[in-house]
């Protein structure tokens, strides 16, 4: 298999439904992998997924002004993340999600979890540090420690966050800040389907896309 990248790809074609393999570029996936296309087009269909893609989808479509879309073409956002995850939630008929959070956002996470509950929902929330778990205790070496190696300092528990949340059975789960690295771990082990609502980002104030267009960020390779 061709590696796909459509990340450097300067067409973008497939956004207009150009299938014209002259057209498309090498590592194209639309131009090289039809009959992967096509297997993958009957997926959602599936009983497991039909529902959750349509609610995707209208969702997606009800997040813009439908009148500027359809009779001037213009894409009008209506509404923050937070509130599409709430309508999302109500969209497939769950009451019960999950929150995940960063000790570090702690307080986010609380603002986070009072707008949900508003929109009718059961939050059931685990912070990275549940099960007050010294680093060493999980096979951390003491010097990887951030503070003093001889003092108590809190793992990171993404697996007790997931295992928590699992047993609460919510219909998903979203993460607020959860490391890089810890919040691979926990969309791994979570059973039910993640969402992000913040990305941690320590020296942006959780505002990674500033990266690729400030110029006081531009040393980052
Ligand atoms: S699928 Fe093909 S046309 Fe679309 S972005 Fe990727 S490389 Fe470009």
């Amino acid at each position: 298999m061709i590696d796909p990248k459509c990340a450097t790809c300067k067409t973008k074609l497939c956004l207009q439904g150009v299938t014209d393999e002259d057209m498309l570029p090498s590592y194209c996936p639309t131009k090289n992998l039809r009959e992967l296309i096509e297997d993958v087009k009957a997926k959602y269909q599936s009983e497991e997924l039909v529902n959750f893609f349509q609610c995707s989808a209208l969702l997606e479509k009800e997040c813009y002004d439908a009148k500027a879309a359809r009779e001037e073409g213009r894409i009008v956002p209506l509404r923050p993340r937070i509130k599409e995850i709430a309508e999302f939630a109500k969209k497939i008929e769950t009451q019960k999600i999950g929150l995940a959070f960063c000790s570090g956002l702690h307080d986010e996470a609380s603002r986070a979890n009072k707008i949900l509950e508003g929109h009718g929902l059961e939050v059931v929330s685990a912070m990275c540090s549940c099960g007050a778990l010294d680093k060493t205790a999980v096979g951390l070496p003491e010097e990887y420690k951030i503070r003093s190696p001889e003092n108590f300092e809190a793992s990171c528990n993404p697996l007790m966050q997931a295992e928590l949340l699992n047993r609460a059975k919510t219909a998903f789960n979203v993460l607020v800040g959860l490391c890089v690295g810890h919040d691979m771990l926990f969309t791994k082990y979570s059973e039910a389907p993640v969402t992000t609502l913040i990305v941690k980002d320590r020296l942006t104030g959780h505002n990674p896309v500033i990266t690729l267009y400030s110029r006081y960020h531009k040393d980052l390779v």
